[in-house]
């Protein structure tokens, strides 16, 4: 967005004076994006940026996310913010994750002590830190930026897709059907494309006939928004403790100065057992807190929000209905992004974070398609480039996850939970992706001429000074 282009005008200049475009409700749309989760905002808010393309959100809930869910932001992540234009505001509200400590249990003491406290992301990894910042918040950020695009987008709640078919025409291949939640007619809308950004059970997913696979039983984990009295030092560092046989603990401190995250690791489901059948309460997670924190102490003053969050490390072979080289229009129109084809446990903090990634690959392609800049061709690689991405994500976070749950003795042996954490700082932080060659990406052939910038993977910023006007600026940035 470019702003005082045609003459000068006061107000917010993040805010486009031509948003005026308001939603149109008609039948026909260009993206048809199902779910406002953190991977359907990602996306409806860079295809707001296009005047052109007129895209419709629909949502099942009521209204946005009011509180909880996943709230660490990786270095990557906020580098997209920046790209998108929220990455100030996140910057100025989150918590800055600058180090991180680890406890075991002494095998001398038979207390839990600090094993070592590290910087939690090594130096000029990226120019921005990793943050805790409530998914919720990143929400209402990505709202109002995509209601003030050039092309004004809102999610259309209580709107639950039921299914699609396809109609046979060139120009809208596909028609969605929506149940309106407040008893209204099914809408039925026509669409270029259709993106499922509907979750760990979505029925895009289902609708296109792939399944998410891998881990059969699925991990339960206590998650609560705590504000404490304690005694134990690092409450304001983010900590891993691994308490022997008495269990693990993840402490993030919240923005804000006084809310703490913790995860608490419960064990695994046995087949088909759902987590809401253990009937855990606030109060059983905070005795195990208690427990595992002994002898420091620990009192809950208010517990502002809890859940009991069931995860599995799941994956679906392909992420379009493509199905690799061909489909019936001889490229992909409809994908699945986030949790819709990937799973993952919250110790590794990816799941918010590779779910915009996965958005933010396909938003400019499908962008550039719709512009006619680009060929239909490169939608092909949003699957090749994501899924291989996923699979090795999954295999990281289900080696960190049974590191972490590993009753280690530091006395004994190496922490190798530790020593995984660091070795894989760069996975974290979203820094190490490096995709393949495609149409996009070249082999390695003419390396030679970009010394230092490998390819395929992101462009690595710098700070510069800009010749024309003398400021100081990552190169990045523009
Ligand atoms: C209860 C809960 C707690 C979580 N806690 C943590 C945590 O503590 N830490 C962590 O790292 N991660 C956590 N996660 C996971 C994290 O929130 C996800 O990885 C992330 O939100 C994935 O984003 P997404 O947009 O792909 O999917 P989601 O955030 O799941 O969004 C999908 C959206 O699609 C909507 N939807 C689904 N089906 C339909 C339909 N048929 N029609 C219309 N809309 C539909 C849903 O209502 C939802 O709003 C939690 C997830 C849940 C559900």
């Amino acid at each position: 967005m470019q702003f005082h282009l045609n003459g000068f005008q006061s107000g917010d200049p993040r805010k486009c004076k031509i948003a005026a475009e308001r939603l149109s409700r008609d039948n026909r749309c260009d993206v048809i994006i199902i779910g406002s989760g953190p991977a359907g905002l990602i996306l409806a808010t860079q295809l707001s940026a296009h005047k052109e393309i007129t895209t419709r959100v629909f949502e099942q809930k009521l209204g946005p996310l009011q509180i909880g869910q996943a709230d660490g932001i990786a270095c990557r992540s906020l580098e997209m913010f920046e790209a998108i234009g929220i990455a100030d505001e996140i910057l100025r509200e989150s918590y800055w994750v600058n180090e991180t400590c680890f406890w075991n249990t002494s095998e001398k003491t038979g207390r839990i002590c600090r094993v070592d406290r590290i910087q939690d992301v090594e130096d000029d990894l990226s120019e921005f830190p990793h943050v805790i910042l409530s998914q919720a918040r990143v929400h209402d950020l990505l709202l109002e930026k995509m209601s003030y695009g050039p092309k004004s987008i809102s999610p259309e709640y209580g709107s639950q897709f039921s299914h699609f078919e396809m109609t046979g025409e060139k120009d809208y291949p596909i028609s969605a059907h929506f149940l309106k939640l407040d008893g209204q007619k099914e809408e039925v809308i026509k669409t270029r494309f259709l993106v499922g950004c509907d979750g760990a059970r979505s029925k895009v997913r289902h609708s296109i006939g792939q399944k998410l696979s891998g881990q059969s039983t699925l991990q339960l984990w206590g998650v609560m928004d705590v504000l404490a009295v304690t005694d134990f030092p690092d409450i304001r560092l983010k900590c891993a403790i691994q308490a022997g046989d008495v269990g693990s603990l993840l402490i993030i401190p919240r923005e804000g100065g006084y809310l703490v995250r913790l995860y608490v690791e419960l064990g695994e489901l046995s087949y088909g057992e759902r987590a809401l059948e253990k009937n855990i309460t606030a109060e059983m997670l905070e005795k195990k807190v208690k427990e595992i924190l002994s002898p420091y102490s620990f009192e809950c003053l208010q517990i502002p929000w809890f859940s009991v969050y069931e995860v599995g490390q799941r994956l679906c072979d392909h992420f379009d209905n493509g199905k690799g080289t061909s489909s019936s229009c001889g490229f992909p129109n409809i994908f699945i992004t986030g949790d819709a084809c990937h799973t993952h446990s919250p110790k590794a903090g990816q799941g918010m974070n590779v779910s915009m990634a996965d958005s933010f690959n396909l938003g400019w392609k499908l962008a550039a398609v719709l512009k006619k800049q680009s060929s239909k061709r490169i939608l092909k690689t949003y699957t090749e480039e994501r899924q291989t991405i996923a699979k090795e994500l999954i295999d990281f976070d289900r080696e960190i996850a049974k590191l972490f749950s590993r009753k280690t003795s530091w006395h004994r042996k190496e922490n190798r939970f530790q020593t995984y954490f660091q070795k894989f700082g760069r996975y974290t932080a979203g820094v190490e992706t490096c995709y393949g060659k495609s149409i996009l990406v070249l082999s390695d052939e003419h390396q030679s001429l970009a010394v230092g910038w490998k390819i395929g993977m992101r462009f690595h910023s710098a700070p510069v000074v800009r010749l024309a006007d003398a400021k100081r600026i990552q190169l990045g940035h523009i």
